[in-house]
């Protein structure tokens, strides 16, 4: 691909760069699936679904991993086929399935798991303040994607009725509320299993004040 292909500007730079992460980061996962025997699909719902803790509804898988429907139910019959999950009743309506591990597919979930260590050692060389940067922008870009509904939304700290987030979080850490811990940058969460949607107003209050952290 030439240089400057999606411009000279910060953006297509960063961009290109992002893109070039999101190459080998396809390359490395379908490696990892094929010596699993899965595809990189079926690996991310196996890794959701031990995230979860929980059985979870077809539309739900569908919804977290921004599939399709029809994609979603494939990929689940081919887990299932393989023993690594099963679809039970839901407990909260009986005509609805939901979909859980079991004890091999938590295994696989395990070893699904790994294959982003490539990308966590890359990482692991940046200093502890890069490292916090990068945290910080990612989660700017992730909060901008979901405001324009072009990936889900995340059970995130930076979203979540219990933050008490801080202006300066060098001096002061953001506090969790619910689970009585100080939070630096970096332990904000992208998935709570606890969390709790705040309302608009206290969200919007929370990103104008984390925007303006760099
Ligand atoms: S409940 Fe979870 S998502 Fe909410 S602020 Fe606490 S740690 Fe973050």
């Amino acid at each position: 691909m030439s240089e400057g292909v999606y411009g000279e500007q910060a953006t297509g730079r960063v961009t290109h760069g992002l893109l070039r992460l999101s190459t080998a980061m396809r390359s490395q996962a379908w490696e990892w699936a094929e010596g699993a025997g899965l595809t990189p699909t079926q690996g991310e719902i196996l890794v959701l679904l031990m995230q979860r803790k929980g059985p979870m509804r077809l539309g739900e898988i569908a919804r977290e991993t921004a599939l399709t429907a029809a994609t979603t139910s494939d990929a689940v019959s081919t887990l299932e086929g393989k023993g690594l999950v099963e679809k039970r009743r839901a407990l909260d309506d009986g005509r609805a399935l939901a979909v859980r591990l079991t004890a091999r597919g938590r295994t696989a979930a395990k070893k699904a798991l790994q294959w982003p260590d490539f990308l966590s050692k890359a990482v692991g060389t940046l200093r502890e303040e890069e490292q916090a940067s990068l945290y910080r922008s990612l989660l700017k870009t992730i909060r901008q994607l979901e405001t324009q509904q072009q990936i889900p939304a995340h059970r995130m700290c930076l979203s979540c009725s219990h933050l008490e987030v801080s202006k300066n979080p060098k001096k002061v850490p953001h506090h969790c509320a619910l689970l009585q811990i100080d939070m630096a940058d970096t332990d904000l969460r992208l998935d709570c299993s606890v969390y709790e949607e705040g309302d608009l107003t206290q969200q919007k209050k929370v990103w104008k004040i984390f925007a303006q952290i760099a």
